[in-house]
Order: C-alpha cells, then sequence, then structure tokens
C-alpha cells in the first residue's frame, strides 16, 4: 500500500470509515505534506492554492516567517508556563489585544478554540448580570460545544444532543424587531457574529450590530461579538464590529489569532463585563490557555498584520476578487444566485443546493481548495489567506470561471 492508500486506511480503521469515504469522494484522496504562503503541497508534489484558508485561520498564510521564528524562540525557552509564577508572553499578548479591540475591550482570558472563547464568554456575561437568558441568531454557528452548542443556530448540530442548555432564543439574524422583542430583564446577553460565516456569508444590514448593541443595552444586558472567523483583519477592519464602529462588552476571538501556527482563542471583556472574574479570578481556569507558546504565535500575528498593512490588503484584494466573482456571476446566473461578503470574507451563493459540493470538487480538480460553509451548503466561500497578490486572486477567478462553467454544462444537461 502506498503512502496515501495507508494514511486513508488508517482514518478508515481509527477516525472515521464514513469520513474517510467523504474525502475520497470529493477526490481529496490526497496528503497534506507542506505548507507556505498561499499554498498546500501534497504528498506527491502536487500544490494547492489555499482558498479556505483553514476555514480562516490562515490569515498570515501558511508558516509565516515571524510567527514561526518567535515560536521556535520561544520553544528553546519556555513552551508551556508552571501556571503559577508570572507569565510575560501572556501579558504582551493581552496588552497588545487591548491596543487593537474596539471600544472599552481591555481584560483578556486565552483559551484554545473558538468554541471555548464563546463558552466563556457566556460564562462571564452570566457572571457579570446574574441573569440566566441569552439570545443568539438563527443560522448562527458559534461552536460544538455545549454552551456554543446551544447557541449555534441548526437544528441539524443540536438536535442529537438535546437537552441543550436552558434560556436560549434565536431570532432571524438582521431583524431588529424579532430582537427588540425578545430581549428582556431577564438576558444575560445578546450574542451575534458581526457577519454570519457558516450561516453562508450573510452581512447583515447596515447599522445591525451597533443597534443590536443598543438594544441589550436598554434592557441592561451585554452584547458578545463573536468574532472568531471574522476578528484579526478577515473583513478588511481589525474587527467585523469596525465598520460599524459598534463597542461590545464581550469578544470571543480564535482562528487567525494562532497566526496558522499555534492554537489559541481569546475572551475579551470591559472592565464591567470582567467585574466577577476580578473578584473570583479562578472561577474560569484553563491548564493549557495562555501557554507561552501559543501567546508568542498571537503576539507575532498582531504584528505581522500591523507591520504587513494586511488590514487594507485584504480590503483591496477582497474588492477585486468579489468584483471578479460578480462579473462571473453575471455570466452564469443558472449557477450563481449571489456574491457576498466584506474583505476577504467572500461567499458565492449558488442556485442549486446539489451544485455546492460539485462546484467544491471541480475547483479541487483544478487545485484550489475551497469549501462550503457548514450551514448552508449552497454557499462556496472563499476565505484565502490576507497575504494573497492579486496576481494570485486573479489566477483563482480564471479557475472559478472554468469551474463554473463545467457547472453550468452538467445543470443544463439534467
Ligand atoms: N464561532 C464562529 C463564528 C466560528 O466560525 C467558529 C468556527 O468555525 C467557532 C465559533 C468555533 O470555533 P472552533 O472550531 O475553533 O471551536
Amino acid at each position: 500500500m502506498d503512502y496515501v492508500e495507508e494514511t486513508i486506511a488508517k482514518y478508515e480503521k481509527y477516525i472515521n470509515p464514513s469520513q474517510a469515504r467523504l474525502f475520497r469522494f470529493m477526490g481529496l484522496s490526497s496528503v497534506e505534506a507542506k505548507g507556505e504562503g498561499c499554498f498546500i503541497t501534497d504528498t506527491s508534489g502536487r500544490t494547492f492554492i489555499d482558498c479556505l484558508g483553514g476555514y480562516g485561520m490562515f490569515a498570515l498564510g501558511h508558516r509565516h516567517p515571524k510567527v514561526v521564528a518567535a515560536v521556535k524562540k520561544q520553544l528553546d525557552e519556555l513552551p508551556m508556563g508552571g501556571k503559577v509564577l508570572f507569565n510575560r508572553p501572556m501579558a504582551d499578548l493581552a496588552e497588545a489585544v487591548a491596543r487593537i479591540a474596539p471600544g472599552r475591550l481591555q481584560y483578556s482570558f486565552f483559551v484554545n478554540s473558538g468554541t471555548e472563547a464563546v463558552e466563556g464568554c457566556l460564562k462571564v456575561a452570566r457572571l457579570a448580570t446574574h441573569r440566566p437568558k441569552f439570545v443568539a441568531a438563527k443560522g448562527a454557528f458559534h461552536g460544538k460545544t455545549f454552551g456554543s452548542l446551544t447557541a449555534t443556530g441548526r437544528d441539524l448540530y443540536r438536535d442529537p444532543f438535546k437537552p441543550l442548555l436552558t434560556g436560549f432564543t434565536h431570532v432571524p439574524y438582521g431583524d431588529l424587531d424579532a430582537l427588540k422583542k425578545a430581549v428582556d430583564e431577564e438576558t444575560a446577553a445578546v450574542l451575534l457574529e458581526p457577519i454570519q460565516g457558516e450561516g453562508g456569508i450573510i452581512v447583515p444590514p447596515s447599522g445591525y450590530i451597533a443597534s443590536a448593541i443598543e438594544i441589550a443595552h436598554k434592557k441592561g444586558a451585554l452584547f458578545i461579538a463573536d468574532e472568531v472567523q471574522t476578528g484579526l483583519g478577515r473583513t478588511g477592519a481589525w474587527f467585523g464590529v469596525d465598520h460599524e464602529k459598534a463597542e461590545p462588552d464581550l469578544m470571543a476571538l480564535a482562528k487567525a489569532l494562532g497566526g496558522g501556527v499555534m492554537p489559541i482563542g481569546a475572551i475579551v471583556g470591559t472592565e464591567e463585563a470582567w467585574q466577577g472574574l476580578i473578584e473570583a479570578p479562578f472561577l474560569h481556569t484553563s491548564t493549557f490557555g495562555g501557554g507561552q507558546l501559543a501567546c508568542a504565535a498571537g503576539l507575532a500575528t498582531i504584528e505581522a498584520i500591523e507591520e504587513e498593512g494586511l488590514i487594507e490588503k485584504a480590503a483591496a484584494t477582497g474588492k477585486f476578487l468579489k468584483a471578479g466573482l460578480a462579473a462571473i456571476a453575471a455570466d452564469y446566473p443558472a449557477v450563481i444566485k449571489e456574491v457576498r461578503g466584506r474583505g476577504l470574507m467572500l461567499g458565492v451563493e449558488l442556485t442549486k443546493e446539489g451544485a455546492g459540493g460539485m462546484l467544491m470538487s471541480l475547483l479541487i480538480d483544478k487545485n484550489v481548495i475551497v469549501a462550503y460553509t457548514l450551514n448552508n451548503p449552497k454557499v462556496i466561500r472563499l476565505e484565502p489567506p490576507l497575504v494573497m497578490s492579486e496576481d494570485l486572486a486573479s489566477v483563482v477567478l480564471e479557475k472559478f470561471r472554468e469551474a463554473v462553467a463545467a457547472t453550468a454544462q452538467v445543470i443544463e444537461e439534467l
């Protein structure tokens, strides 16, 4: 058996046979070996353009030299600390997060994933308000541990695990009247994504987030921004809420924060929201969270985004890519319903349910990695590294056009 077949056999036997089958069916019978910038190379030497960016984690691309150097240096000194003495990389990262974070967000607690960051925000909101209820949005994706799964707005992922937490209401995303009706004096927090990622790259009406914050505050509730996917430059601003100059009370971060090298997330809060944790700092703890290696990666990531002007670059490349996709959509209305998104968080909604998987397979055949959104398989998402050049984006557009043309032909023949 060759290396690839052996790997798939191990997946079938020790990881999950259905997952192995699905990957094979999608044309993904390939084992990744090396990443560099916007590219992933497999063990046969075949190179793919990474337009999925690890679901948004590769803001800096693969193995960004600054992050790799910071992590290597930290590895030789103290990768994980003793947890009892002060941790300088964590202090430096918390300071940097407070500097770039919107409004009065000041304190950070570091975790290892997006779902943990959301869980933490929910706990901190309960602690700060002593209230039981939360309002989230239909179609939302906040993670798959019990609290964040309860907040996630798709029954497919929720139903097999019921009973979930109590006290959660889901309102249509973008609908302020529905939100107003759902928030009351028992609401601890409203939890929203500035752009729904897995829901299908849904950009809300302008002013939605700022008004949602007002609605929450009027009832004495907090506002939690889930910036796990939108954060750190993805949308052409540091944070998704920055487009409206909105100021959340709590913010969940993860994905891009580790620079595509280390897993790290953060619960970030204002002084008021943090009061309960200030009084009792050990109410929320994590053995791995805030480890020196991950924090060194986080700090290097923020510095690299600043030094390389990646926020402006994401806005410009995003505009270019979106215009190119819109032109393809105009030529193939039978395949593409809409192109939407902001910065380098773009979604292409297809007209037909099964077309998402087909287009994804065709693009992978052409060495472009994309995927559909988890809560909406009709939407192909493009979330390439923010470092992607316009030249490479042009190549992506060329291949995208070819794949859409092939999809159009199949649809026509049906
Ligand atoms: N929140 C949002 C908005 C996300 O997009 C995701 C993951 O896609 C999560 C939370 C969960 O993050 P993780 O997969 O790191 O647990």
